[in-house]
């Protein structure tokens, strides 16, 4: 596996503007159902972007650090990926920015605050399954946020299902108009390749020859009504009819109803055979958004004596202060270090490295002598990054998911959420003496956002939360190699843990009555644990004004 030099990225920007250089970054996620082809489709994009040389590099990136540290064998084993990271390519005068997302439904709440990074997702069908389970929870994650959406409808190599059905199912399930780019001359064995809507301009595809150990490269795109060649009997006058049928029938593509999130582009291809691709990051190049103008509150650190009434702002990706907040840590990256990395998406400015910023709710101020740039082909030091870039900015825990940074400390971004677990479990050591280290390594691992934390009001166990099973497992595999501890997950009598909030009296009174039922999370706020749904719903209706809220979010 060989990779291109990577130019260090300060010393070709320095010519352009602030708002020139926010405007050239798209910053974007992959959303699908485990299987429908987001890693390779990640890897192909790598390749169509010039950032990798050779397929395979991505999976082989991930298994060389899987090898490297001890809980990540459990992705190795079960083949799935557990932690998301960042991928940074130069192409074509844009800087594109690949959030990569876990696509196992355990990790679903991992994906949703990565989604909060996001200006745009791409949302990989499978061809022969159309829109899945996890495909339809992260379409409504991206809907909540105004994340407009790309459609790749992968595996057209294989038998797939009829083109319209799988149009029509966009439309009907998620309430999207669905307007073709592409359309595609069939599939499995019979594909021959794509026509543009409104050009006419058909690309071919070239089908691997048995025996052969490359894919062959796709023949150049030329128009219908000259590539006789790459069709058999009937099918090249049936494909001149059908996309007829299809520019009459669906609505051409308007970017701005794309942008409100109306409606999304459809392209089509195959990710394992390199088809389809350079036209999605062409798509992704024209389209998708440039780092968005974003709503925040001025507002002083909480100790400040006398501090002003916190202030509306907008942030312009253009400005000039550095502002931006953490949506992710990530621990042990490199297991040499008990260092954390926390995933920060700039907002606005120009980042040095050696900058100064300030976290704005605990007014703590760091240095960030070595930020670290997610280049596709191996992590670089950054020299300086925009709006819509992420940077890694290694800490010991001082940065957590949904602080805010920035060079005044003053500027709060709101809205990422956590969400409600599903399962609630307690946790003990098998060595009592231990008890202490094992409060320890809950907090981190909750401030990581790994699992939540409760602690109840009554009585010394935790409760940790967690979307899936497969997290007490990455957790327990954690607490033991990173902190030596022997851990055991019991049932709790908890079902669901639900936040509350409302007037303080309101408050103490459901808080009085159902003491045995209170815990504390993280950050200190108050949670009601309960023994089933029903219970959920029943408090619900005895203490209207009190909310009971399955978010929350920070800040
Ligand atoms: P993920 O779980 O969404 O990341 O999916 P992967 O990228 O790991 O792909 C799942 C399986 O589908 C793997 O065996 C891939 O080789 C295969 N796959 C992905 N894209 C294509 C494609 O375009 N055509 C075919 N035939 N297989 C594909």
């Amino acid at each position: 596996m060989t990779f291109p030099a990577v130019r260090a990225i300060g010393a070709a920007m320095s010519k352009r503007t602030l708002p020139e250089e926010a405007a050239r970054r798209r910053t974007f996620a992959i959303i699908a159902h485990p299987d429908a082809g987001k890693t390779t489709l990640t890897e192909h994009i790598l390749l169509a972007g010039g950032a990798i040389r050779a397929a395979g590099a991505v999976r082989a990136r991930g298994e060389n650090r899987r090898t490297r540290s001890d809980w990540m064998k459990i992705e190795k084993e079960r083949g799935i990926s557990v932690s998301a990271s960042v991928m940074t390519f130069e192409h074509d005068d844009k800087m594109f920015n690949l959030l990569d997302t876990p696509g196992h439904e355990d990790f679903s709440e991992d994906t949703y605050r990565t989604l909060t990074a996001a200006d745009c997702a791409i949302m990989v069908l499978d061809a022969a399954k159309g829109i899945e389970p996890q495909t339809l929870k992260l379409f409504e994650v991206c809907r909540l946020r105004d994340i407009p959406i790309i459609t790749f409808i992968n595996k057209l190599d294989r038998e797939a299902q009829d083109p319209m059905a799988l149009l029509d199912e966009i439309a009907s399930r998620l309430q999207l108009d669905p307007s073709p780019i592409w359309w595609p001359a069939q599939s499995g064995n019979r594909l021959r390749g794509m026509v543009e809507m409104g050009t006419g301009r058909f690309q071919p595809y070239a089908r691997k020859e048995a025996g052969a150990a490359e894919d062959p490269d796709h023949p150049p795109a030329l128009p219908l009504s000259d590539a006789a060649e790459y069709f058999e009997q009937g099918e090249q006058e049936a494909l001149i009819e059908a996309a007829e049928l299809v520019e009459g029938g669906y609505k051409p593509f308007d970017v701005q109803a794309f942008l409100e999130g109306h409606m999304t582009p459809v392209l089509w291809g195959s990710a394992l055979r390199h088809f389809g691709i350079d036209e999605l990051l062409k798509a992704i190049g024209d389209w998708a958004p440039a780092p968005k103008v974003m709503k925040a509150k001025k507002e002083a650190p909480p100790e400040t004596r006398n501090a002003p009434e916190p202030e509306d702002i907008i942030v312009q990706p253009g400005a000039d202060e550095v502002t931006g907040f953490v949506f992710k840590v990530q621990a042990n990256m490199d297991p040499n270090h008990r260092d954390r990395i926390a995933m920060f998406r700039m907002a606005s400015g120009r980042f040095q490295r050696g900058m100064k910023l300030k976290v704005q709710n605990t007014g703590k101020a760091l240095s960030v002598n070595a930020p670290i740039m997610f280049f596709a082909s191996d992590r670089e030091l950054a020299d300086d990054a925009f709006a819509g870039d992420v940077i890694g900015i290694p800490n010991h825990g001082v940065l957590r998911v949904g602080d805010s940074l920035s060079e005044s400390g003053m500027v709060r971004f709101a809205g990422l959420p956590n969400f409600a677990p599903e399962i609630l479990q307690r946790v003990r050591v098998r060595d009592p003496l231990k008890a202490k280290h094992l409060k320890k390594a809950l907090e981190g691992l909750a401030e990581e956002g790994v699992t939540q934390l409760f602690r109840p009001e009554l009585g010394a166990d935790f409760i940790v939360g967690a979307v899936g099973q497969l997290q007490f497992e990455v957790m327990a595999d954690r607490l033991n190699s990173e902190y030596g501890l022997d851990s055991m997950f019991e049932p709790s009598p908890w079902a669901e843990a639900r936040w509350v909030s409302g007037e303080k009296a309101d408050l103490d009174d459901f808080m009085g009555k159902y003491r045995p039922q209170m815990a504390a999370d993280i950050d200190g706020a108050p949670v009601f644990l309960a023994k089933s749904s029903w219970e959920t719903g029943y408090v619900g209706e005895r203490f209207p004004k009190v909310a009971f809220s399955r978010t929350k979010e920070r800040g």
